[in-house]
């Protein structure tokens, strides 16, 4: 045996190993099956080149565990190495590149999957590592080489049988949870699943039919049988060509990934070579409006080595809500965070996904609209994030966007507006877009709509109020406005006067009744001449300080600059008003009848609670 000092110019970097990255500690894990993959697929490339002579035999890696002498074996059959090689390539490109990422790791900690670190992350959980290795080349020797986690190592000669290396971990004493079975299966199913080596952490048992023949009319006797427990799925689904595949593999591959999740609605393949490599899945799941609930579900994967589940840089923050697997060797991985999204290469992926999805979507709505406007409830919340977020995806999603009406039926926006134009454009030449959020509540007032002969859209999704506020934006020639907003005869003209019944003195007698009940709550009164058909009384909500309020409420932020505002409008020409009202002479007899006539609007609203209900019930009771 030899004896080495690892690198005598700088600190030793040992205590800082094994100190930080105290949370990522698991890692090593992935760095040396990586390490274990990347020799074999050279000793691959090597036997394809014809340098490798004869068989290479079977090359699967294997994981094993010794809880007695405490170690961990990583144990590959691939290229190995010599003596030489040892010393070039441990002892010094894999130490420097440790200091390396060390340097970067203390100016910033938030490095992206944490690659890089290498061979060395071994001595963040042992105190002691051996590398047994033994090269493919013709006549090499075993080569054992062992460091105890400080700068000093020995080498030397080794008997081992076969090509390969194992790397044995002797696990530190405050790292005993890499000595449990259930914490290195979490990590290899974590770290490992698609890795393109076969991998084996120790048997399982299968039953399978019993080998010889079975006499005529009696079942195959099962038996138990001891297999390898292979962790990993060598080839997972989207390293192949999409030809190859049916909807039924993409359908399995998902449950592979969330088991008890619905089946997803549609995906993408993502696949390309040029100008960088990028391959991988992304399904839109059934959102059911569980919408937090679905984040963060896209894992990054580097040549099948799993990076991390938190992708934010590098997908669309609208797409966020997909979920899947993005597979590119092509985004740098020891590069802090921040860097990643200013990063060229980064930049033309996200572009690329984004495009991707957007002609996904525009394919399905061109083969089969009805079957896309049966997805609608959980695709629209994509896409119309999408296009309050992002100005490309925005300019293509205008021709598949979809308004839904009160009567269930859908249109694009140019459908839409031919539709409505005729009747629904106000004295400036704008098209008036009316709408509810909630069909239940407003059901008077989109009667009042339809007996005009406008129609209502349903607008009823958490990011509808910031929607709207693109669309009328970006379209600039549309308003929407809320059929609670204003009385049914000015929702789209505010011009249109009609005569009224009573005289200017009357009015204000009206008017004066109303306020002294309306004071109190802040709210102001109008009388207006309206059908007689129409309501007496009317609460309506002016549409700007409305979704000025709901904006603010959805930021978190105080609201107190915008009250919970609304209107009273009395119809001056309704009978109730008109003839009843005036006529009473008695003061205390007018007050309780306008009260009724206020809490009847204010209950059409949903906005009657607590004791005051209470009483109107009581009032409506007593009245029988
Ligand atoms: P990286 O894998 O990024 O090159 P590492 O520090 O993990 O850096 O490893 C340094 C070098 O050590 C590798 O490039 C490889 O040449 C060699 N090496 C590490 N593990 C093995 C192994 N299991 N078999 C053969 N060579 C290995």
């Amino acid at each position: 045996m030899q004896k080495g000092t690892i690198s005598v110019q700088t600190e030793n970097i040992f205590p800082i190993i094994k100190q930080f990255l105290y949370s990522d500690q698991e890692i090593f894990l992935r760095e040396l099956v990586s390490n274990a993959v990347d020799a074999t697929n050279k000793l691959k490339t090597l036997a394809l080149r014809g340098e490798v002579k004869g068989e290479i035999g079977d090359t699967t890696i294997e994981i094993i565990l010794d809880k007695e002498a405490k170690t961990l074996t990583i144990r590959d059959k691939g290229v190995g190495m010599t003596e030489e090689e040892v010393n070039k390539y441990l002892n010094q490109v894999a130490f420097s590149s440790a200091q390396e990422f060390l340097e970067k790791y203390k100016n910033d900690a938030n490095l992206i999957g944490h690659f890089g670190l290498g061979f060395y992350s071994a001595f963040m959980v042992a105190k002691q590592v051996d590398v047994l290795t033994k090269s493919w080349q013709k006549g090499a020797k075993g080569v054992l080489w062992t460091c105890e986690g400080n700068p000093e190592y020995s080498i030397g000669a080794h008997k081992k049988a076969d090509r390969g290396t194992d790397i044995v971990l002797h696990i530190s004493d405050d790292a005993v949870e890499y000595l449990e079975d259930s914490r290195i299966e979490g990590l290899l199913e974590k770290y490992c699943k698609f890795l393109p080596v076969p991998i084996k952490f120790g048997t399982r048992k299968e039953y399978v039919d019993e080998a010889g023949e079975t006499p005529e009319g009696e079942e195959k006797k099962q038996v138990e049988v001891e297999v390898d427990n292979i962790v990993n799925n060598p080839s997972p689904i989207w390293k192949k060509q999409p030809a190859e595949l049916t909807d039924e593999d993409y359908r399995s591959f998902y449950n592979e990934l969330h088991p008890y999740s619905q089946p997803p609605m549609f995906w993408i393949h993502l696949n390309i070579d040029h100008p960088f490599n990028l391959t991988g899945i992304l399904y839109f799941p059934k959102l059911n409006n569980a919408i937090e609930a679905q984040r963060n579900k896209i894992q990054l994967y580097s040549n099948q080595v799993y990076v991390t589940d938190d992708v934010k840089e590098i997908v669309p923050e609208f797409l966020m809500l997909l979920h899947g697997i993005i597979d590119s060797p092509d985004i740098p991985l020891n590069v802090s965070r921040s860097a990643l999204q200013s990063d060229q290469n980064v930049k033309k992926i996200t572009g690329y996904i984004t495009r991707k999805v957007a002609e996904k979507l525009q394919e399905l709505f061109n083969k089969d609209r009805e079957g896309y406007e049966s997805k609608w409830t959980d695709l629209g919340v994509f896409v119309k994030y999408g296009m309050i977020s992002d100005e490309k995806f925005y300019e293509k999603a205008q021709k598949f966007v979809l308004f839904k009406n009160t009567e269930e039926k859908y249109f694009t926006i140019e459908e839409y507006r031919e539709k409505v134009a005729p009747l629904q454009t106000d004295k400036h030449d704008k098209v008036v877009l009316l709408y509810t959020n909630n069909p239940d509540a407003h059901d008077s007032f989109i009667r009042a709509c339809r007996e005009k002969e406008y129609d209502v859209l349903v607008m009823d999704t958490i990011i509808d109020n910031h929607f709207i506020q693109q669309l009328e934006y970006k379209l600039g020639n549309v308003l929407f406005v809320r059929v609670d907003s204003d009385t049914v005869d000015n929702l789209v003209q505010k011009d249109e006067k009609r005569e009224s019944v009573l005289s200017e003195s009357e009015e204000k007698a009206v008017k004066e009744v109303f306020e002294s009940l309306a004071s109190e709550a802040g709210a102001s009164v109008t009388t207006q001449a309206l059908s007689p058909d129409a309501y007496p009384v009317v609460i309506t909500k002016p549409e700007f300080m409305r979704r000025m309020k709901e904006m603010q409420q959805f930021q978190g932020m105080n609201f107190g600059a915008f009250p919970d505002s609304y209107n009273v409008v009395v119809n001056t020409n309704h009978p109730v008003i008109a003839t009843k009202l005036l006529a009473e002479t008695d003061a205390e007899k007018k007050k309780d009848m306008a009260r009724y006539l206020y809490d009847i609007a204010l209950l059409n609203q949903n906005m009657l609670k607590g004791a005051e209900l209470t009483d109107f019930v009581k009032k409506s009771i007593g009245m029988l």
